[in-house]
């Protein structure tokens, strides 16, 4: 699979020759250097843009675009001001042509599982981010998707509470098996979280590595087995983050 953006000059090759396979209910996480092309990778799985060249099959059959076989989580949680927790959960599915009382008996249900029973009527503004994300967290799963692709959704929270929502995300999902796809900047993270972490290259992206992770959970940040496997992904993505940040990096003026 290939995409690049627009055209003429102003082509940007995000994704070059990607291949890579998402068993089920497995947690994979996508790493890689910033702007390589990660966030990319999960629209299209989202069906939000499409491939250049080449195609992306979830149980065999291609992503034509968005549909409520995915759900996903922003990074930025994407909620209506306007609308109560209950209404912003529900809201999506009602879009979907799921009738009114059965998209609130399943709002309410995912509101629960995610731990904010009893704040149906609140309204976002009254959230801290972490109560915002596991608003974004019961909209996607309210759809009942075969997959959740999360776009860092928890880049923009503190340290403490980015923790807190890793641990209560692996107690949903190894309650009710979900294939995850989820991308991170931080290898840290994705060492707690993943089965198998795939890393990619700088872009135009490709996949540097995969690797897995046999490390029962919880797992704990200064166990020996987690930080081999974490410097193993360190060690791939090092000399990637170096060739991006050069890339990026002004050229020095020529000597007279
Ligand atoms: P990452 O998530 O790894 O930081 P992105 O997937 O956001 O990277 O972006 C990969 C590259 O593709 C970047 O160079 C970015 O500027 C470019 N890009 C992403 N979306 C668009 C778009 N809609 N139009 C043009 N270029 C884009």
């Amino acid at each position: 699979m290939r995409k690049e953006f627009g055209t003429g000059t102003e082509r940007v090759l995000a994704i070059e020759d990607m291949s890579f396979k998402v068993k089920e209910e497995e947690f994979c996480v996508i790493v890689g250097p910033s702007g390589c092309g990660k966030s990319t990778m999960l629209y299209l799985a989202a069906g939000f843009e499409k491939p250049t060249s080449g195609e992306i099959l979830l149980n065999g059959r291609a992503v034509e675009g968005p549909g409520p076989d995915r759900g996903f989580v922003f990074q930025e949680f994407a909620l209506y001001p306007w609308k109560t927790v209950l209404d912003n959960v529900a809201f999506g599915l009602e879009i979907q042509g799921v009738e009114k009382v059965e998209a609130r008996s399943r709002a309410e249900k995912y509101i629960e599982v995610i731990g904010l029973s009893g704040f149906e009527n609140a309204y976002p503004h009254t959230l801290s981010g972490g109560m915002k994300q596991r608003v974004g967290i019961a909209r996607a799963l309210a759809y009942e998707p075969e997959i959740l692709l999360m776009d860092e959704p928890f880049g923009s929270l503190d340290a403490q509470t980015k923790k807190l929502m890793q641990r209560e995300l692996l107690r949903v999902w190894e309650k009710d098996k979900k294939t995850v796809l989820y991308v991170t900047h931080s290898v840290v993270e994705a060492t707690y979280l993943a089965d198998r972490v795939i890393v990619l290259t700088a872009r135009p992206s490709r996949v540097k590595g995969i690797v897995d992770i046999d490390i029962p959970r919880p797992r704990s940040y200064t166990d020996e087995d987690y930080l081999h496997v974490r410097e193993t992904i360190l060690g791939l993505l090092d000399e990637e983050v170096t060739k991006a940040f050069d890339k990026e990096r002004p050229h020095p003026p020529e000597p007279d």
